[in-house]
């Protein structure tokens, strides 16, 4: 089978509410970019990537629509279906990059689904269990109105919640006792400053919630800063931005830095690579947050199939934000149903695109 066709949207999906970061780094729409790639057997996979604004990852939405147009032209003519040989072959091309990558992976997985006859949850290891349940991010605000949003979440039958912190520490600190004092039997908060605190604030924050049932993520910006506040502090540990490649985990897992990881599709280049991290942590016994930088139906997909094929001990999470975006560019596309989501059965990612939501394509590559 050969690519014959490939062709990308620029797509602004509106959100539900504009999403607060720490630090109050404002993300009002999702600037999504949506991948089609045909092939000479008639079958076409549907990709997407859509950076968290541009001041998150190194990474940023037309940087990934530019790594796009310098990689398409290659994959002219190559076998979607061969994925590690796809990975080769972009990363032959594109030194670094991976976000830029991670949608042209994600297509080709859907076309090897489609030729196989199977969902891609059955090819990304199997199905455990029947959904996925998904965690509601309580954006970064004051320490009432967070308190309001964990129990609004609560009401929708959310049981696990990821409050935006990485502000003023005093403040922090009454946002973070706020929320726990919410928190039911069974209910799981990890509190994420996005590597916000500089390392002394962290440490003061942590110490002031020693005595709560409550995760911390990414309290600093670099992973040694991340592995001090780790070696001094009793809160289970998550990390997120710095663990961006098989060696970083690998490093982090030496060092005993984490106790779970936050693994985003296009920070690691896409599924191919992504689920080699989710294996590596499940042999390990590492769990693991699946998710992306962000995107709608498309990415949504991806991460129903990858988190369905995860055993459920391993899932520490999924972010609910993908599945309520308020534009649908693809039908087949799991919904949220008390606080889970499940991927559809049908071979590949299950969906048809919305095309009149796509609009003219901003790349046209073929052969
Ligand atoms: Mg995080």
């Amino acid at each position: 089978m050969k690519i014959t066709r490939i062709t990308a949207y620029k797509v602004e999906l509106p959100r539900d509410r504009p999403y607060r970061l720490s630090g109050w780094r404002m993300v009002p729409v999702f600037d999504t970019t949506l991948v089609k790639i045909e092939t000479d057997a008639g079958i076409i996979g549907l990709g997407e990537v859509c950076p968290l604004g541009a001041s998150y990852l190194p990474a940023y939405a037309a940087g990934a629509r530019t790594g796009m147009a310098e990689l398409a032209p290659r994959l002219i003519g190559a076998d979607p279906t061969q994925l590690d040989a796809i990975n080769a072959l972009m990363d032959a091309t594109l030194k670094g990059h991976p976000y830029a990558k991670s949608a042209f992976d994600i297509a080709c997985w859907d076309i090897l689904g489609q030729v196989a006859g199977l969902p891609l949850y059955a090819l990304l290891g199997g199905r455990f269990g029947e959904d996925v349940e998904l965690y509601q991010s309580v954006p970064h605000d004051t320490p009432e109105a967070m308190a309001q949003t964990l129990a609004e979440a609560q009401a929708e039958g959310f049981r696990r919640f990821q409050p935006k912190v990485g502000g003023e520490p005093d403040i922090d600190i009454k946002r973070i006792h706020g929320m726990a004092r919410l928190l039911r039997p069974g209910d799981v908060a990890a509190v994420d400053a996005n590597g916000s605190w500089l390392v002394h604030e962290a440490a003061r924050v942590a110490n002031a919630i020693a005595d709560l049932d409550i995760y911390v993520e990414q309290p600093c910006a670099s992973y040694e800063d991340c592995l001090s506040i780790r070696r001094r502090t009793r809160q289970p540990l998550v990390l997120d931005e710095v663990i961006d490649s098989l060696p970083m985990l690998l490093r982090a897992h030496d060092d005993g830095a984490m106790d779970v990881v936050n693994l985003k599709i296009a920070k690691l280049g896409g599924l191919t690579r992504t689920r080699q991290m989710r294996d590596l942590c499940v042999s390990l016994g590492i769990a693991v947050t699946l998710e992306d930088t962000g995107g709608g139906d498309v990415i949504g997909s991806a991460i129903a199939h990858l988190g369905l094929s995860t055993p459920q001990r391993f899932r520490f999470g999924t972010a609910a934000s993908y599945y309520k975006v308020r534009l649908r560019t693809a039908e087949g596309a799991p919904v949220i149903a008390n606080g889970c989501v499940r991927p559809s059965d049908a071979p590949g990612l299950g969906l048809k695109p919305l095309i009149q939501a796509w609009g003219e394509p901003i790349l046209d590559v073929r052969a």
